[in-house]
């Protein structure tokens, strides 16, 4: 095993430790927490390291990034991508095509070209609905932070629904960026409670997944609920805003 390797496999056995550790803690099964790790800027070669390091999930947010590493690493069949960032609406057919399970789904529009392009792919997609639950502009997402505006929601995720190529499967949140998990830990609170009410006006629909917690907070947020949490700088390292990908 190179040094490359052994090292993220360390990091990452620590995170699934931590996770469990988390799971149990609230009584729950640390086989219900899924840890994706987050790859954005990071080179080919982490990749394949984190890939022979058993990492099983990868998480990117540009589509374009992530396409060129999924037909770089294509002998890889077990492994799962899924698109974590914003995605433009003219890159859709990117993620439809590619990518296993998209988080951050912030617009009927968008869903609507991701839709025209799976049924020409002949797939289906599985989402999720990204939540603004902080309230800041530089954030996407449906608006959560207000929850009596919550009924708001209503009219477009009846909109989603009726989309026959996409799979709703819960939502996601980015809280905003603050110095201690108990500081996400309300936010995470919100996105679950959001879950629930939505579960309520939609019984037929999927809500089980929420996808929250990154490398600063992901114990709280599997505390919260999380079945997925996204953790990049914590396994891989710091990212590599410079380098070619
Ligand atoms: C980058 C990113 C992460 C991972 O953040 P780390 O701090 O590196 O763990 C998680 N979620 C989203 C949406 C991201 O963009």
């Amino acid at each position: 095993m190179s040094e490359l390797v052994e090292s993220i496999r360390e990091r990452y056995l620590f995170t699934l430790d931590k996770i469990a550790g988390a799971a149990r803690s609230v009584g729950r099964s640390p086989e219900s927490v899924k840890l994706v790790v987050v790859t954005k800027t990071q080179t080919l070669e982490v990749v394949q390291a984190a890939i022979e390091a058993g990492v099983t999930i990868l998480g990117e947010n540009y589509p374009e990034e992530g396409v060129r590493k999924i037909q770089s690493l294509t002998g890889n069949s077990a492994v799962e991508w899924h698109m974590i960032g914003h995605v433009q609406s003219r890159k859709a057919g990117l993620v439809a095509q590619h990518f296993n399970l998209m988080h951050s789904l912030d617009s009927l529009k968008l869903a609507n070209r991701l839709d025209r392009f799976c049924e020409e792919a002949g797939r289906t997609l599985p989402v999720l609905l990204e939540i603004n639950v902080g309230g800041e502009e530089s954030k996407s997402g449906w608006p959560g932070w207000d929850e009596t505006r919550w009924p708001d929601l209503l009219d477009d995720v009846n909109g989603l629904l009726a989309l026959p190529h996409l799979e709703l499967r819960g939502l996601m949140a980015m809280p905003p960026l603050g110095e201690t998990a108990e500081f996400s830990r309300p936010f995470f609170q919100r996105l679950r409670r959001l879950q629930e009410f939505l579960m309520k006006q939609f019984p037929q629909a999927k809500w089980s997944e929420l996808s929250m917690g990154t490398s600063m907070d992901y114990e709280a947020a599997v505390q919260e609920g999380a079945t997925l949490v996204r953790v990049g700088t914590a396994i891989v390292g710091p990212r590599q805003y410079k380098t070619e990908v």
